[in-house]
């Protein structure tokens, strides 16, 4: 057999060339006629000549123009894939992990045993597995079992260009690894595709790649895009300028699909529903009625249990975590990833109605729209319909989040309509509050939004926004490692001995402060060691920038959860909690879990009354029950359960009893142990400035009272000391995730954020004849804030 391809094959008779192996595929003539057209097989030799010589690689390309299909299959056809090493592909997002590997074991006319695929919840690898497309947390998770990558013989980090996080520390690490595999005899091949050509990050950074990798461009056939800008850019409501946009296209402009761009689920689904309904089309009715299939279930009432006061209140032990050893069967770790793109803001206004057609847009075009949603939690096969042809006599039009500029390619869209914004999850470097915004785009986003238009002929974007808003965009979103707080990925860093955090050859380092805020939340965890105490100013702080790992950290680090969470889980095994910690870290760590709500169950008013405290009840019985579309959670759950007792042969029944009064107590200070710094203190009357901050808490971080959320179950009891998960800030600054702790526990369960006041001079130290012990005067305990919080016996 000969290679697939005529660059290829003139590159296989050139005798000085390699490579010397050539596998054979077996491709149907249709997949090898549309293989030919992609502009990336015109560069293969360029490629693979490029990939041979050299150690690391950089491919750029326009989004379809063939890298991730196409370079797996290069590798493979050139041997890359053989006994002693695979073909490894990470991708950022969960979603193209699974699609490309279907696809790609399709195009090769391989099996899934084969082409296979690792994502956090799931996976098809084998022993016969070849090309293994996985999620860049995987790949992480899998450096710290074996730090030489091994078992790889090339390594694809695809869609540089998104910077996620664990895609960067990725980049990082494997340009330390791949030197040492070659000083090991056994190398290892680094390939990095970027749909820009923004990639000096990785190629002008001495730190990084000190020989500077070569940059190979893969010229995409793109058609002409005409972009046209809007006169005034609408202030608010792009939605409805979206819905009149694609009004218009589809009345007036001839046939071709149209491709929407909005900034999350909830407007995804309500501007599929306006389409729907302005151009009916008898398919579109079961396909809203898909979405009913989650019906709300009948709630009973749970009898509310009477509050009984029990002295005394059990304490956990902080000292008795459970060390246990690492998982090395386990793969299928991800560190918590988020999905930002389609995360929810409930404060944006979504009002949409649809009372809001102008007269004659209901109007009986002739041609049906089919209208599909497309956003990253959308279930795969609901997603797969936009890869199919629209039924006949009707014209495409998808209404996607950000999805859709680069990872995923739909054929056959003329029209883009793009309303300019983006929603972003946003943090503070030091206090880690965090808000979703909705601001305007980058250019260079905009720019691959409107080439989306261009894949299969002429197109048109159509910008709602004017020309003078679009120069003002900034050129790139900057990485996300640089906006988001970092203590899970200096855990896992800690994990695999890199200790000095802060030498690390990051593409971009996170700021400093970000880097100290997460150490010092690791050390206040008990993950990292303390430095001494002694010593000059200076040198404690570089001590406390790169402190090293404990047992509890390691521990922890095991965990495919962020280190709150893990340190939980590790204190857990105490009193038969294990089960509940367990099921509380899930329902906590699966964020999905109540943004399902964005999804109209039934109806819009439905909803409404959902997102209540009732729904919270209704989700929490499904949760124990398993079931509905919280599917992921039952998966956690299970994944926790082995990684938290490999061999303990531990069954979380769904339907195990509720926990004792005293379980709850020890639950509810295993929380407060992980969640310590996250703290707050209702105003006291006396420290009451204005009336409006009558319910509000204070925390150590934030000079702005807060609020506990109005979800909460504890929104009305409002107990003085509670701690929370994260602060989201909307119309007011919230607490969500918020547990109730009682002042006594605070000294013993979170001594590092603690002090005790001025000891008297001399304190007379005193004989306790109940405990048998000596006491030392300590007059009060104070938080750092200066919380006077009880006195304990030390
Ligand atoms: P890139 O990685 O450069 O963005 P891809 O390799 O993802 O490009 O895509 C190459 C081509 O393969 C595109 O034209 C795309 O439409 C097509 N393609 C990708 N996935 C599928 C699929 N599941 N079904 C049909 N065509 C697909
Ligand atoms: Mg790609």
């Amino acid at each position: 057999a000969l290679p697939s391809t005529p660059a290829l094959q003139k590159a296989f008779h050139k005798p000085s060339s390699k490579p010397a192996v050539f596998i054979p595929v077996d491709r149907s003539p249709e997949i090898q006629e549309a293989r030919l057209k992609l502009p990336i097989l015109a560069e293969e030799q360029v490629i693979m000549e490029a990939i041979n010589e050299n150690p690391v690689v950089i491919i750029c390309g326009e989004t379809g123009s063939g890298k991730t299909t196409q370079v797996p299959q290069f590798l493979y056809e050139a041997g890359y894939a053989s006994s002693d090493g695979i073909i490894g592909i990470t991708e950022p997002r969960r979603v193209a992990a699974v699609s490309m590997s279907h696809r790609v074991a399709k195009e090769m006319n391989l099996s899934h045993r084969v082409v296979s695929y690792q994502i956090r919840y799931e996976g098809n690898v084998t022993g016969e597995t070849k090309i293994k497309f996985m999620t860049d947390g995987v790949l992480l998770k899998e450096i710290q079992k074996d730090f030489l990558l091994l078992k790889y013989k090339v390594i694809i980090i695809d869609e540089a260009h998104e910077r996620s996080v664990y895609t960067d520390i990725l980049i990082g690490l494997l340009s330390r690894i791949v030197p040492l595999r070659g000083k090991k005899g056994q190398p290892m091949k680094l390939i990095i595709m970027s749909a820009t050509l923004r990639v000096e990050d990785f190629t002008d950074n001495q730190k990084l790649f000190p020989a500077v990798p070569p940059a190979i461009q893969v010229d995409a056939r793109q058609f002409p895009v005409t972009v046209h800008f809007n006169k005034r850019t609408p202030v608010d409501d792009y939605n409805g300028e979206c819905f009149r946009k694609v009004c218009k296209i589809h009345r007036m402009l001839p046939a071709g699909g149209i491709l929407v761009f909005l900034t999350g689920q909830a407007e995804v689904h309500s501007l599929c529903r306006r389409l729907r309904k302005a151009f009916p089309f008898r398919k579109n009715k079961t396909e809203g009625d898909e979405e009913k299939e989650e019906s709300v279930e009948e709630t009973r009432k749970f009898k509310k249990s009477k509050q009984k006061k029990t002295m005394p209140l059990p304490k956990i032990d902080l000292n008795s975590y459970s060390v246990l050893p690492v998982d090395e069967g386990d793969e299928d770790r991800e560190a918590e990833m988020d999905d930002d793109e389609d995360a929810v803001g409930s404060d944006i206004d979504l009002d949409l109605g649809d009372d809001g057609l102008e007269e004659g847009e209901k109007s009986n075009s002739s041609l049906p729209l089919y209208v599909l949603p497309l956003y990253s939690l959308l279930a795969p096969e609901k997603q797969a319909k936009v890869f199919r042809p629209p039924p006949l006599g009707t014209r495409l039009c998808v209404v996607a989040t950000n999805v859709a500029e680069t990872s995923l390619t739909i054929p056959s869209i003329k029209y883009v309509v793009d309303c300019g914004k983006v929603k972003k999850r946003f943090y503070d470097k030091v206090t880690g509050v965090s808000s979703f915004k909705v601001t305007w785009t980058s250019q260079a986003s905009a720019n691959q939004r409107a080439g989306r238009a261009g894949r299969t002929e002429p197109g048109h974007c159509y910008r709602l926004y004017s020309s003078a808003v679009f120069s003002d965009f900034e050129k790139f979103s900057p990485p996300e490692i640089t906006r988001r707080p970092v203590e899970d990925l200096i855990l896992q860093m800690k994990a695999l001995n890199i200790e000095k955090v802060i030498n690390f050859p990051f593409p971009t380092p996170p700021p400093t402060e970000a880097l100290a805020a997460a150490e010092e939340l690791l050390i206040a965890l008990g993950a990292l060691q303390e430095p001494p105490k002694t010593g000059r100013l200076k040198d404690l702080q570089i001590a406390k920038l790169s402190c090293p790992i404990s047992p509890l950290g390691v521990t922890m680090a095991s965990f495919p959860v962020a280190p709150r969470y893990a340190k939980m889980l590790a204190l857990s095994k105490q009193h038969d909690c294990l089960p509940y910690a367990i099921t509380i870290v899930s329902a906590m760590t699966v964020r999905e879990l109540f943004e399902e709500f964005e999804r109209p169950a039934v109806s819009e008013e439905e909803t409404e009354k959902l997102k209540g405290k009732k729904a919270r009840v209704i989700q929490m019985r499904r949760i124990w029950a398993g079931q509905g579309p919280f599917q992921k959670l039952g998966d956690l759950m299970v994944m926790l359960v082995n990684s938290v007792c490999p061999d303990a042969g531990l069954f979380v029944d769904p339907k195990m009893k509720p926990p004792t009064e005293t379980q709850v107590t020890y639950l509810r200070q295993i929380v407060l142990a992980g969640l310590g710094d996250h703290i707050a203190r209702r105003i006291q009357a006396e420290e009451l400035l204005d009336e409006k901050w009558k319910n509000a808490y204070k925390t150590p971080l934030l000079d702005d009272p807060v609020f506990i959320h109005p979800n909460s179950v504890l929104f009305k009891q409002l107990p003085e000391f509670v701690v929370y998960q994260e602060i989201v800030e909307t119309t007011q600054m919230y607490m969500k995730g918020v547990s109730a702790v009682e002042s006594e526990w605070i000294p013993v369960l979170l001594p590092p954020y603690c002090h005790f006041g001025k000891p008297l001079e001399n304190p007379p130290p005193f004989y306790c004849p109940e405990t048998g012990r000596i006491r030392c005067h300590r007059p009060s305990v104070f938080y750092r804030v200066g919380w006077q919080l009880p006195a304990v016996e030390v």
